[in-house]
């Protein structure tokens, strides 16, 4: 029997492995997400043939409710809602590692003190991760508007930390660690989650979300440890590296270091442009802006978090082959931080049938623009802000920008006057050759497509 656990293991990390490397090209991603939900379904399953589980009730009622609430969550989640939906999962298994080890530590009958350092490890870097991802969940839904900054608060969230680590190192100590540590220990690794998670602005939450699923694969690598399970070792490993390099991937196209995303308050404003530019926006309508678009012979396109919340894909790529059907040669410029997570527009254009070779990514099309008779940038921001170039003293400056300034033309789609959601105005839109489109994003797309059909 145990043989054949640890060949189901095996075959469940590899599916994990090759999942995860089928997702790294838009081509083969949903294939990607299938092989690693095969090999979590293995995972799952294999547990029931495991020695001394005998309650086979409670196991199937738990993942009854919980795949029966991911799956109606997971059909029902607009997409513009996915990164609190990321964050919730990812928190569930930094949660369920940090249960893991309660438990473990309640039992206290640790083979030696390595797997006890490391289930309280575990226990605490889980802990962190499930309290701090709630936060993250409850900013980016909206049901905390406000970051909570006063004074000293890094120091009181060092002391709540140490506060965590000492009770740790009680439980390191001893054989059979009384209920009080146990309860102290969680209590403050809990806290300590929420505390460091509430001054973060709500810009900055994908970076935590994808931090804290880091975090929440370490844990669970190190509860893998401690119960000899093979795949959660590989897989915490894998989700570990993966969420570190997104970390760092995100926090590298916005320019910022990690330290200065979590300990700034960056974007905890939010809302209103918080300066001022010289110069004056000026409108154009949509049977003009179609017009220039129609009779271009280069137009780029860089779609923003606001193509996501008008759902307005479908519409531009209905656009986007009209022009072509004038001889328009199109393509989308995809920024590494556009929208609210990476991927965030691939996922949204590849959804409305847009073909992956006309989509690229910054370094690719930068050069580009120079020659682009238009930029259409539709409900983009922060992405195309010319200060993050100019400006040292703009907090985004720094940050790699799509070069959207650049071209002949810019039509820039729009609701109103709405800020980015670094909270800063934008250069672009008041420079000479740009024109604001305003309008929702879908509604906009719709009036191009019937203007340029009348041409
Ligand atoms: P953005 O800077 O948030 O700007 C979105 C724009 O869309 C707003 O100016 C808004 O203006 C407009 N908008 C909203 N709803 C609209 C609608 N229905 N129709 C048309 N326009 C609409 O977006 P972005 O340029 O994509 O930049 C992403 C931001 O998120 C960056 O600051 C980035 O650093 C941050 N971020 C992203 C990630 C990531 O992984 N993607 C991670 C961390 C942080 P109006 O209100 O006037 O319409």
């Amino acid at each position: 029997m145990d043989a054949l656990i640890q060949l189901s293991y095996f075959v469940a990390a590899a599916l994990f492995i090759l999942g995860l490397k089928r997702m790294s090209s838009p081509v083969t991603a949903r294939g990607g997400i299938v092989w690693a939900g095969a090999g979590m379904v293995v995972a799952t399953l294999i547990t029931f043939l495991w020695p001394d589980m005998h309650n086979y009730g409670l196991m199937t009622l738990a993942i009854a409710i919980g795949g029966g609430l991911a799956w109606y969550t997971g059909k029902k989640v607009a997409m513009t809602d996915m990164p609190q939906m990321i964050a919730i999962y990812n928190g569930m298994g930094g949660g369920a590692a940090a249960a893991i080890a309660a438990v473990e530590l309640l039992k206290g009958d640790f083979a030696n003190g390595t797997f006890q350092t490391l289930a309280v490890a575990g226990a605490l870097i889980g802990s962190v991760a499930f309290s701090g991802s709630a936060i993250a969940f409850a900013k980016l839904q909206g049901i905390m508007k406000k970051s909570l900054i006063y004074g000293n608060q890094q120091l009181i969230n060092l002391l709540v930390f140490g506060g965590a680590i000492i009770f740790g190192l009680i439980l390191i100590g001893s054989d059979v660690p009384g209920g009080f540590a146990i309860f102290m220990f969680f209590a403050l690794a809990l806290a300590f989650g929420v505390m460091m998670t509430l001054p973060i602005g709500g810009a900055d939450m994908p970076v935590v979300i994808s931090l804290y699923n880091a975090l929440t694969g370490l844990a669970v690598a190190f509860e893998g440890f401690v119960l000899g399970n093979a795949a959660m070792i590989i897989a915490g490993t894998v989700v570990g590296s993966a969420g570190t390099l997104l970390t760092q991937l995100m926090a590298k196209a916005m320019n910022r270091p990690l330290s200065n995303v979590l300990f700034s308050g960056f974007g905890a404003a939010g809302g209103e442009a918080i300066e001022s530019v010289e110069g004056t926006m000026k409108e154009v309508g949509a049977m003009d802006a179609a017009s220039m678009m129609a009779y271009a012979n280069k137009v780029i396109i860089i779609p923003g978090y606001g193509m996501a919340v008008a759902q307005a894909q479908h519409k531009i790529w209905e656009f986007v082959q009209l022009l072509e059907d004038k001889g328009v040669e199109v393509k989308f410029a995809i920024h590494p931080v556009a929208g609210r997570m990476p991927g965030h527009m691939n996922v949204l254009l590849a959804e409305a049938g847009v073909p992956y070779d006309k989509i690229y990514d910054l370094d690719e099309i930068n050069n580009e623009f120079a020659q682009a008779d238009v930029a259409l940038v539709i409900g983009a921001n922060d992405v195309v802000n010319p200060v993050a170039r100019t400006d040292p003293n703009s907090p985004i400056y720094g940050m790699p920008i799509l070069n959207a300034d650049y071209a002949h033309n810019v039509i820039c789609v729009k609701r109103g006057k709405g800020a980015g959601f670094s909270g800063i105005e934008n250069q672009l839109f008041f420079l000479d050759n740009t024109r604001m489109l305003y309008g929702d994003g879908q509604e906009v797309a719709g009036k191009l497509i019937t203007e340029v059909k009348q041409l």
